[in-house]
């Protein structure tokens, strides 16, 4: 089996260390292989995602990931950016299912924004739609008042469109997660407005006769931001498009309150994934040695069971941070009164020797 390792920028090249250090801990048969990408690439090669890094990346069986981006790339011209990498990978590679759990650890309900007995316990996974929806619809642009489409004003457009095969693959890796967890599904939509999320709807019942065993529910986008909020504790499996995804995800991470805590998944149908923290690579920390390394770390753990089929390291790993937290060691990001402040290596170190 093989990894591929794309550290990127800012935090990512730390973080990913941490987690390299772990995986090679377990003593699997696995190679790893290292390439540039994001602005490191563009340093190195000249584009986000060189040729050589995206060959890697389609042969590995999954792909490790740090972060990209910096505030020194926003003026360059848009295919250039750091960011356009994952885009790329995403597409080339077909990631069509993101998966992003957000659970808050019982050593850090106080660091949510919400009551600790709103959160405590919480374990909901979103699943976001990731190659579809108002992101590539086409047709997209802008036009002048001068093409004469609505005399006297520019206007800019996008276009919201699903595919029947796209809704019931996102509903099926849905049901089959449910199926794992707590049997049930929430699928968000805005079908009381818009057509494609009629249609969602529709085929998301439909794809529901194959899996009787699991419960379905239906909410609308809106009442689904605020439920987030009220009640978390309520969901097991969000399912939804990419767009309401996009938001209603980092709303789900900030119930937790540590985004250096979250890992996540997108996969495609051959179960190749793309594993990377849920934040980015914090450009006003890096080389500071202060980063959370846990969310890549618990990303490296979603990598050994969905992808490499080593369900039982994933505990280990899992189990290994619960210790690290219990025993009161945190990084700054999410130290309290009471608590040992560690740096991103002596986290990674605690967490490879709670791995026993
Ligand atoms: P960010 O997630 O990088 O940082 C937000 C805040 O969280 C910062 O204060 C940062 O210090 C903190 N933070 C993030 N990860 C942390 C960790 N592991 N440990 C401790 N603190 C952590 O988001 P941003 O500041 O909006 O964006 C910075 C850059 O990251 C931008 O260039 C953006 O485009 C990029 N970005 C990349 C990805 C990705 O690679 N998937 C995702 C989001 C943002």
């Amino acid at each position: 089996m093989k990894i591929a390792v794309l550290p990127g920028d800012g935090i990512g090249p730390e973080i990913v260390a941490e987690a390299v250090k772990v995986l090679k801990a377990l003593n699997l048969k696995f190679e790893l292989e290292t390439a540039p990408v994001g602005g490191a690439a563009y340093e190195a090669a000249g584009h986000p995602l060189p040729e050589s890094t995206l060959k890697l990346a389609k042969q590995a069986d999954a792909i490790l990931f740090g972060a990209v981006g910096d505030w020194k790339y926003d003026t360059l011209d848009r295919p250039l950016r750091p960011e356009q990498a994952i885009l790329g990978l995403r597409k080339h590679l077909g990631l069509f299912a993101n998966f992003r759990p957000a659970i808050c650890y019982e050593q850090l309900v106080g660091a949510s924004s919400l009551k600790p007995e709103l959160v405590a316990g919480l374990d909901i996974l979103i699943i976001r739609e990731l190659t579809g929806d108002i992101y590539f619809g086409q047709p997209r642009g802008r036009r002048s008042a001068a093409d004469g489409h609505f005399p006297g004003a520019d206007e800019a457009f996008d276009t919201m469109r699903y595919t029947r095969p796209e809704i019931e693959r996102i509903a099926r890796v849905a049901f089959e997660a449910a199926r794992k967890r707590g049997k049930k599904v929430t699928s968000v939509d805005k079908a009381n407005v818009l057509e494609t999320f009629q249609f969602w709807k529709d085929v998301v019942i439909e794809t529901h006769r194959d899996y009787p065993d699991v419960e379905l529910q239906h909410m609308y986008v809106d009442n689904a931001a605020m439920q987030l909020v009220k009640a978390p504790k309520a969901f097991d499996v969000i399912v939804t498009g990419n767009m309401f995804g996009d938001i209603l995800s980092d709303e789900a991470s900030m119930l937790t309150g540590s985004i250096g805590m979250l890992p996540s998944a997108s996969l495609n149908d051959k179960k190749q994934g793309l594993y990377e923290p849920s934040h980015g690579s914090a450009p006003d920390i890096a080389g500071q040695g202060v980063a959370n390394p846990l969310a890549t770390i618990l990303s490296a753990a979603m990598m050994l069971r969905f992808s490499l089929n080593q369900p039982e390291a994933a505990d280990r790993i899992e189990a290994a941070v619960k210790k690290v937290l219990a025993q009161g060691l945190r990084t700054p990001d999410i130290h309290s009164a009471g608590t040992t402040r560690v740096g991103t290596v002596q986290m990674g170190d605690a967490v490879l020797k709670a791995l026993g």
